[in-house]
Order: C-alpha cells, then sequence, then structure tokens
C-alpha cells in the first residue's frame, strides 16, 4: 500500500538499511537512477555511488552524515543524461523515523529533479551578470538614487566624470556633492514630473565634478515600481554633452559675432549710399553755379568781345576766375574728404611754434574771406615749440574760422582761444552767427550735411566732417556749444608734445 503511494510521487525515494544496502526504491527512483547513480538500482544491491560527486562528498558520505547527526542532510549534485544535457538533483538523506519507531537506522533518499530550477537560476545569474557588465561598461554616466537622494549605484563612467570613485559616493546624498542648488532644483522638478507619470523628454542638467568643473549631462531618469507601484529608487542615465554644449555656445557666439559684422557693413553701405546721394545733390548745386556763370560769361565774351570796352572784358574774365577759384575750393575740399575717407592716413608731425604758426592761418583765411570779419585770438605765451602735425591742424582751424566768418555774416569779429594744459591743446573757435540748432547738432559732422538755416549760403557740407576725422586721426576730441540766433563754439582738444630748446 505504501509503496503504491510511493509509486504516485514525483519525487524519486530510495530507501536503505544500516549496512547501506538498498531495501526499497520507487518508481521515479528507478526513472533518474541511470543518471544519477553508476549502477541501476537493485534491492539488496549496496546503494551505488553516485556518477559525480555531489558537493557534499560521496553518497557514501551524505549517508554517513545524517546518521551521525541523526538528522537530514541535503546535497546537490550534477549530471548529465545520455543524450549531454546537463541535469540537477537535490538529495536529501533523512533517518527513517516515526512517532514510535526508530526503524534501525534506516535512510530514505529522497531525489527531487532541480533542472528547471537551476536553469532558470543560470540563466537570471547570466542575465544579472549580462546587465552588470552594461552598467559598467557603458560610456554614459549611469547612478542610482533612492528616493531620499542616497546614491546606490555609480557605474565606472559617472567615476569618471565626476572624479568621485564609488565608494566616496555611496550613502550619500547627491545634493551634497553632486549639484549646485539651481542645478538640484532642475533635476528635482524634472524627477517629481516623471514620478507622476509625465512622459518627459531628455533634461539637460549641469553637475560638479570634484575638481569644480561643470559637465552638462543630457539626463533621462527611470524610476523602479515595487509591486504595489510604489517607487523604490530611480536610475539617471546622463550622456555628457560638455563638448557639444561649448561647441554650441561658441558656434551662436560666432553667428553673434558675424552678424554684427554683417550688420557693420551693412550699415556702412547705406552710409555710402546716402552720403553718394547726398553728394549728387550738393555737388549739382554747388558746382553747376559758377559752371553755369562761366558758361553764360563766356559765351557773352566770345559773341561780344569785338564791341565791349577793355574794362567789361577784364570784369567778365574776373567773374571767370571768380567762379573757377570757387569750383577750385570745392573740388580740394572734396578730394581732401575722399583723402581721409582712406583711413590710412599717418601723422606726419613736425616742430612749430604754434603761435607764428596760427598767426599765419588767420592770414590766409582772412584774405579769402576777403577781410570781412576781425579775427581775436587769446594765444599763450610759449617758451617752446610744439610736436604736431600742421597739415591736419591748418585744416582744422580753417574750417572752422571759414565756417565761423561764413555764418556770422552781420558780424564783424569771430573769436579764437587757445589754451594748453595737462598735456593737452584746446582750440575753441567762436562766433556770434546763427547759431544751430540742437537736432542738427549731431547730424552736421556727416559729410554732404548741411543745416537748414545754411542753405542760403553756400557750401559742400564737407567742412565740418573734414575737421572731425583730422581731429580722430589725432586722437583729440571735438566739441560744440551752440545756440540759434546767438552763435557757436567749436572747440577742439588734442594731445601734444612740448619740444624744450
Ligand atoms: P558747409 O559749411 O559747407 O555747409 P560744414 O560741414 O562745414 O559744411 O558744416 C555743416 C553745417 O554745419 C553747415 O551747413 C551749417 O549748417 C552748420 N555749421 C557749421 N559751422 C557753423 C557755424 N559756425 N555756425 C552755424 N552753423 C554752422
Amino acid at each position: 500500500m505504501l509503496s503504491e503511494v510511493l509509486n504516485h510521487i514525483s519525487q524519486g525515494v530510495v530507501a536503505v538499511s544500516e549496512n547501506d544496502l538498498v531495501l526499497f526504491f520507487n518508481d521515479a527512483a528507478n526513472t533518474v537512477s541511470s543518471d544519477i547513480f553508476n549502477e541501476q538500482l537493485v534491492i539488496g544491491l549496496e546503494i551505488p555511488e553516485v556518477r559525480r560527486r555531489t558537493s557534499a562528498g560521496s553518497m557514501k558520505y551524505l549517508l554517513s552524515m545524517s546518521r551521525t547527526g541523526g538528522e537530514e542532510v541535503r546535497a546537490f549534485m550534477e549530471t548529465q543524461n545520455k543524450y549531454g544535457t546537463d541535469l540537477y538533483f537535490e538529495i536529501v538523506a533523512a533517518p527513517f523515523k516515526t512517532e514510535r519507531h526508530d526503524l534501525n537506522n534506516v535512510l530514505l533518499l529522497m531525489i527531487t529533479d532541480v533542472t528547471e530550477n537551476k536553469v532558470f537560476e543560470h540563466k537570471l545569474l547570466s542575465q544579472t551578470e549580462y546587465i552588470r557588465t552594461l552598467f559598467e561598461t557603458a560610456n554614459t554616466m549611469i547612478f542610482g538614487l533612492d528616493m531620499r537622494g542616497y546614491v546606490t549605484q555609480w557605474n565606472r563612467q559617472a567615476a569618471n566624470i565626476t572624479g568621485y570613485s564609488r565608494d566616496e559616493v555611496y550613502a550619500r546624498r547627491v545634493r551634497e556633492f553632486l549639484f549646485d542648488d539651481e542645478s538640484l532644483g532642475l533635476f528635482e522638478g524634472y524627477l517629481q514630473r516623471i514620478l507622476d507619470g509625465e512622459s518627459v523628454p531628455g533634461l539637460e542638467i549641469s553637475i560638479r565634478s570634484r575638481d569644480q568643473k561643470i559637465h552638462h549631462l543630457l539626463a533621462s531618469v527611470t524610476p523602479r515600481l515595487s509591486t504595489n507601484k510604489v517607487p523604490i529608487d530611480v536610475t539617471i542615465i546622463g550622456q555628457d554633452i560638455t563638448e557639444l554644449t561649448n561647441y554650441r555656445s561658441s558656434l551662436e557666439t560666432m553667428v553673434k559675432l558675424r552678424t554684427r559684422e554683417l550688420q557693420r557693413a551693412l550699415t556702412k553701405e547705406q552710409e555710402a549710399l546716402e552720403i553718394r546721394s547726398r553728394f549728387v545733390s550738393i555737388a549739382s548745386h554747388e558746382f553747376r553755379v559758377p559752371l553755369n556763370s562761366i558758361a553764360h560769361t563766356g559765351s557773352v565774351l566770345t559773341k561780344n568781345v569785338e564791341f565791349m570796352a577793355a574794362d567789361d572784358v577784364r570784369n567778365h574774365l574776373n567773374d571767370i576766375t571768380r567762379n573757377a577759384n570757387h569750383m577750385s575750393v570745392l573740388l580740394d575740399d572734396v578730394l581732401e574728404y575722399g583723402k581721409k575717407d582712406q583711413a590710412k592716413i599717418k601723422l606726419v608731425k613736425t616742430e612749430v611754434n604754434l603761435n607764428e604758426f596760427l598767426e599765419s592761418i588767420f592770414e590766409d583765411v582772412r584774405r579769402s574771406a576777403a577781410n570781412t570779419h576781425k579775427i581775436e585770438a587769446t594765444l599763450p605765451s610759449l617758451e617752446f615749440k610744439l610736436s604736431i602735425d600742421t597739415k591736419l591742424m591748418r585744416s582744422i582751424v580753417t574750417n572752422l574760422l571759414s565756417n565761423a566768418i561764413k555764418f556770422s555774416p552781420d558780424k564783424e569779429k569771430v573769436y579764437v582761444e587757445v589754451r594748453l594744459e595737462l598735456g593737452q591743446l584746446s582750440l575753441s573757435v567762436k562766433d556770434d552767427g546763427i547759431g544751430i540748432p540742437m537736432e542738427e547738432q549731431s547730424q552736421i559732422f556727416e559729410p554732404f550735411t548741411r543745416g537748414k538755416e545754411a542753405m542760403e549760403i553756400s557750401g559742400t557740407g564737407l567742412g565740418l566732417s573734414i575737421v572731425k576725422k583730422s581731429v580722430e586721426l589725432m586722437e583729440g576730441t571735438l566739441l560744440l556749444e551752440s545756440e540759434p540766433g546767438k552763435g557757436s563754439c567749436f572747440t577742439v582738444v588734442i594731445p601734444f608734445q612740448p619740444i624744450h630748446v
């Protein structure tokens, strides 16, 4: 009856006598015996040795262990069937005891085929090993955090990037060493959204490495949930994009720079266009008037010269000369402006006695303005010479003085004041003329730009632009104070070097 029951269970059962003889074995033990034992089981036969030794030793050893200890002893064995498939068995040797009997040291061997479990266990182990290798050798930074922010995982790349070894960071909170406040806030906000079940694209965060360098990571966060869906920990995978980020920002800077350069070039181009159109309108007016006059006088002379008195002819010829001279002055202005436009001009300094030099300019200006105005000059008493670019200086003073005279037609005086202080020469040219409205004051230094009130008075709009360029070349500054109807005062301040003799 008992044997019939035992024949119906899947576990192999073998009863072994005190002197290790086989007393009984069930069907299941019979089926697996050829896989486990060296010989087929036969009743009365001495229990055969196992085909391979169990980890606890031989079959004899297993039996004796159980007998001496009086309790069950467990051993695992690994074998192969005739087809070469690995098989795993668990063998338990246990004394056969009932509540009332101790059956003379009879032992029961219970044999369970654990191959399926073992295979599963092997698979699991190799899977774990595979994941561990992936984790370790990945070229991205991977680290794990528990829900309080303590580090639980830290791969090799995390150590490489941050300079912190695994032992240093385990059981430390990331906020203590990896993130600054701003990045931490960003990271925690991002984490919360992920934990709330939102699908969020990669996050760009910055971390600080041991050597205080900032690294930019493109991070993705994956939470691990318990069976009842409570998050246990999170794994962060971060791609170091520092170089990319730096490259991107250097590109952005480059684009900004180029855009600015382009903008500047464009503005210059527009300015040039505007200047050209202003030039055309000024030239057509300023050149045409004297030119027409010359042409007209010329034709009058051609037609009537035989009938004209000598004085009339001289007057007409004088007209032609005056107009031609006027045009020549205008042309000089244009040419001079063009020259300075090249901006490659080098200063040519010569030693001069400043007061003598200025007096000679005043004389020239007075003569060309037909002595309409007196130039009242306040000059410093100097015991030394100055080293300056006389050509530029002459052009500045001549233009300012001619303007002062030109734009104060009903006045008799213009004023010049020169002062030398702290290595700087300051020269002011003042008049009591028509003055310049505030809104025009910043524009009149542009070439071919003339004030509204000035339209009645001849000019090209080049004088002040020449002054401005000359002052810039001398590394000086140009100031203007003016009030309509009251007059103007232009002041030039330039650095100078005294030459002591
Ligand atoms: P231009 O004298 O040929 O007109 P400038 O470049 O010398 O050209 O001067 C530009 C404009 O500035 C003049 O047209 C005039 O409107 C104004 N301006 C220059 N100097 C004076 C001044 N001393 N008084 C009043 N306006 C002046």
